[in-house]
This record gives C-alpha cells, sequence and structure tokens, in this order.
C-alpha cells in the first residue's frame, strides 16, 4: 500500500510494486514517491480546474465539516477472480475532500479499506474512512465469510456494526455513508 502520496497518477501501480518489489507493506509521503519516481512514474500536476474551483469556493467560509455523499468521495474498489479461482483486489482514493493534511483515510489500510484472502475471499470499502476504520471493515467481512456467512450478509453485518458504534456515539446515522463489496471463495 501506499498513503499520503502526492503528484503521481496512479497511486494504486505504486502500491502493487511496494508489494511485488519490496520486503514492506506500507509506504507513505516523501518516501512513496521516491520509490515511485525510482520506478517509472513521473510526477505531474493533478489538481483539476473542477477541483480547485471548489476549494476557492470552501475557502470563503472554511468551515472544517469533511463530508461524503457522491460529491465528496471516489473511492475505487475493485475484487477480482481469475480463471483458477484466485482472488485479487485493489483500492484507490483521493480520499474525503476537503481533509486536513496528512489525514489518512480507510483506503490505504490493508484490512479497512481492502483485504483479500485468498483461502476464504475479499472485500473492499467506500465511504466514511473514519467509521470503517473503526471496525477494520473489509477484514471484518473477510472473516465473516469465514465463519459462513455470504457477502451479502457478511456486508450487511459489517454496515450494522458500523451502525451501533456510531449509534453509541450519538452520530447522526444520516450523515453517514459506507459501502462495502464482497467475493467469496465460490464467486458469489
Ligand atoms: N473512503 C474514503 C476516505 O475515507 C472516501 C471515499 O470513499 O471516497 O477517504
Amino acid at each position: 500500500s501506499v498513503l499520503f502520496l502526492q503528484g503521481i497518477m496512479h497511486p494504486v501501480s505504486v502500491a502493487r510494486l511496494v508489494m511485488e518489489k519490496t520486503p514492506h507493506v506500507y509506504l507513505s509521503g516523501e518516501g512513496a514517491k521516491i520509490f515511485a519516481l525510482e520506478n517509472g512514474f513521473k510526477e505531474e500536476k493533478l489538481l483539476t480546474d473542477k477541483a480547485k474551483q471548489a476549494y476557492e469556493q470552501w475557502k470563503e467560509k472554511q468551515q472544517y465539516i469533511p463530508k461524503i455523499s457522491p460529491e465528496h468521495h471516489d473511492t475505487i474498489g475493485i475484487l477480482a477472480m481469475d480463471s483458477k479461482g484466485r482472488l485479487s483486489g485493489a483500492c484507490t482514493t483521493s480520499g474525503m475532500a476537503f481533509k486536513m493534511h496528512g489525514r489518512i483515510g480507510d483506503s490505504p489500510i490493508i484490512g479497512a479499506g481492502l483485504f483479500v484472502d485468498n483461502e476464504v475471499g475479499a472485500a473492499t470499502a467506500t465511504g466514511h474512512g473514519e467509521e470503517v476504520m473503526r471496525i477494520v471493515g473489509s477484514h471484518t467481512v473477510v472473516e465473516l465469510m469465514r465463519q459462513g456467512h455470504s457477502p451479502e450478509e457478511a456486508c450487511k453485518k459489517a454496515v450494522e456494526r458500523i451502525f451501533v458504534i456510531a449509534k453509541r456515539k450519538n452520530k447522526n446515522l444520516d450523515e453517514i455513508q459506507i459501502g462495502f463489496i464482497a467475493i467469496n471463495k465460490k464467486g458469489e
């Protein structure tokens, strides 16, 4: 995985190289960038005009209310099974909009945003990263499948667990948005 990697177009491909070429699981920040540049990636300006405009607009009020809504999140999670029944997955994001500098979401955290156990199944998440991380969501989904739950039941149970915790903390449930996808070894 790579975390806090800025200015590199396809961080998910850098993450793959961390897995394939290093003895490590995570590289972050400057170290991740140096690794990417050494492996043929180019530094690019990734700020789009649309994002810049949205930021300029946000600056007028500067309210720190990180929001998840269809306009404010962009995670792409992919799970795949090949012709031999082997599972794999990827998860990539620019993260929640208008977050604090240095904030890490669930997506690059193994077990939170993505978890693949080739013996059991795989899962990936989108939505409020903090809520997903609190239950190590994708790992939870895979463990529920290990206990015999279908992928659908496992995803549902993980979402319910998040909501129980949020309720305990008196959070407004209408403001929390989470999604999981999962696949088991049978390809369901
Ligand atoms: N999960 C991401 C985060 O918390 C947001 C998203 O799903 O787009 O940063």
